[in-house]
């Protein structure tokens, strides 16, 4: 039988204690102590730097053998319809630049150079020397130098990377705003308060568009009875009224973090982001040597955010265990 999520949470609200309904009704500076959405992303995106390698590069100012260099096969002629548009760039004479590094341009315009090939390729290739030569290359004009060996995948890593070889990058606002604090508006940043303060007492709450769908809290006497899979399992039970899968948009509430079995759950319900309040012993999400939610071979991923209300952000998370 349907349930309706209005009829079952309409009035979360009303389970509030007083006192706690006050402070939920104004601006950030009403609600007590306060609160830092920590996010909780790759450390690797802090970084305003990436990985270089070494390439040679031709520096000529001759700009016939620039030209020379630089013809590239035409389309029609000499490349089939199924060879991908960046290997367009791909001089006739130059050797192809490899896949793994298709991030980088042929030509850097800011220093007028050429790339050749990274040093471990084609080093010793006669016949390539042998068509430089003929061309006017001189063994001078050939330079040995550090590269991006990656695409920079933030705005700081591009404005740097850029500095070394021309490069492109794929703009992620919701990333660079994740980064900057500014992903969140001040109303959102109420409602993620409230909802912070609300699952101190519940476990778990799966929230969408600023509604309870689901919560639990734990069940000591279940097996495996964390209020993350507690309140999974109260989901699955309903019928969404949009069809959506489980907790597809939702974001979850957990008071304390999740454990590897809770977060896993919460991969498979994919939820959309998860709020967590106190780190724990046996959570997997906080920065360590592992986080699930950064585990590239996952087919789902949420993004993770702390909601630190402690004064100085020390947390004894050893007492604390999902
Ligand atoms: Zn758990």
């Amino acid at each position: 039988m349907k349930r309706s999520v209005d009829e079952k949470f309409e009035n979360l609200d009303d389970q509030e204690p007083e006192a706690k309904k006050s402070k939920e009704n104004g601006e950030s500076g009403k609600f007590g102590p306060e609160m830092r959405i920590i996010p909780i992303i790759d450390k690797n995106l802090l970084q305003g730097t990436v990985t270089l390698t070494k390439c040679y590069v031709i520096a000529v100012q001759n700009r016939k053998i620039t030209g020379e260099l630089l013809s590239f096969p035409t389309k029609t002629k000499e490349l089939s319809p199924m060879v991908p548009p960046e290997n367009l760039e791909n001089s006739r004479i130059l050797p192809e630049i490899p896949s793994e590094l298709h991030h980088l341009r042929r030509v850097d315009n800011k220093s007028s150079r050429i790339l050749l090939h990274p040093e471990e390729k084609a080093k010793d290739d006669p016949e390539l020397w042998s068509k430089l030569k003929n061309l006017g290359v001189q063994k001078e004009h050939v330079e040995l130098i550090d590269i991006p060996a990656v695409r920079p995948l933030t705005r700081l890593q591009f404005d740097w990377a850029k500095e070394k070889w021309a490069t492109s990058y794929p703009r992620n606002p919701e990333l660079e705003a994740t980064i900057n604090g500014a992903l969140f508006s001040d109303q959102e940043k109420g409602q993620i308060r409230k909802w912070s303060d609300r699952v101190e007492q519940k476990g778990c709450i799966i929230v969408q568009n600023d509604t309870a769908i689901a919560s639990s809290s734990s069940q000591p006497d279940v097996i495996l009875g964390h209020s993350a899979i507690e309140t999974v399992q109260e989901l699955a039970k309903m019928e969404r009224e949009d069809g959506s899968y489980l907790a597809t948009d939702c974001d979850v509430f957990v008071d304390k973090e999740p454990c590897g079995m809770c977060a896993m759950a919460l991969v498979h319900a994919r939820a959309k982001r998860v709020f967590f309040n106190k780190p724990s012993k046996n959570g997997v999400l906080k920065e360590g040597p592992w986080q699930l939610h950064l585990e590239p071979s996952l087919n789902h991923h949420y993004a993770v955010f702390h909601l630190d209300k402690t004064e100085n952000g020390n947390f004894e998370e050893k007492f604390v265990c999902c």
